[in-house]
């Protein structure tokens, strides 16, 4: 089985990625390679924070890797917070504070549409790849649910009354950004591994 590190060692993510790739795949965390140290991510763009996650491990570690980065993209705020969107309101990654900055900043504003994007790079043989998951949707005026996680109790995907803090995980998953953006890597993975 090939090995290949997902650079994070968020639990939820590790088990949706493990979930698809993990027959075909021994997916690694950061832990368990022994990478404790926090990975840059100094770049102005997911596509570049993602990479550069990778680059990392593939260049301390010398092993095949994939990374993920997303944002939270407003129209009405020229796609802001984006890469900013887990450090908003400051850098204690305070999801209340930062909901609360952002429906502060869109109250005036009529257009609450809003899109989660988010993009993962791959080191894989050599070659670098990115792939894309994008779910639009719209920021309501208040919190509604308590399930997920980050700015979930503000964002109604489009097509649905519910926020995601409203829907399992399942739900949330088969629609969401990070689901949509890993399908498309399990694809291309499966198809080179045959
Ligand atoms: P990360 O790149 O996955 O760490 O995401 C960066 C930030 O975007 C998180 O800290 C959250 O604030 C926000 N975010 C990412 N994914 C989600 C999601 O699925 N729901 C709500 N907020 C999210």
């Amino acid at each position: 089985m090939k090995t290949l590190v997902f650079a994070t060692n968020n639990k939820h993510k590790l088990q949706e990625v493990r979930q698809i790739l993990g027959e075909r795949f021994d997916i690694k965390s950061l832990a368990d390679i022994g990478c404790e140290v926090d990975i840059p991510e100094t770049a102005d763009t997911l596509e570049g924070n993602a990479m550069q996650k990778a680059k990392f491990v593939k260049e301390h570690y010398g092993l095949d890797c994939f990374a993920d980065d997303t944002g939270l993209e407003c129209r009405a705020l020229d796609g802001a917070p984006g890469i900013y969107s887990a450090r908003y309101a400051g850098e204690n990654h305070d999801s209340e504070a930062n909901m609360r900055k952002l429906l502060e900043n869109l109250r005036e504003k009529n257009d609450r549409s809003a899109q989660f994007r988010t993009v993962i790079a791959l080191l894989y043989q050599g070659e670098e790849h990115l792939f894309e998951g994008i779910v639009r949707g719209t920021i309501i005026h208040e919190h509604k649910g308590t399930q997920g996680f980050g700015y979930d109790p503000v964002f109604v995907p489009e097509g649905f009354h519910s926020t995601f803090a409203e829907m399992t995980a399942d739900e949330k998953n088969s629609i969401s950004h990070r689901g949509r953006a890993v399908a498309k890597l399990a694809d291309f993975l499966t198809g080179t591994n045959e």
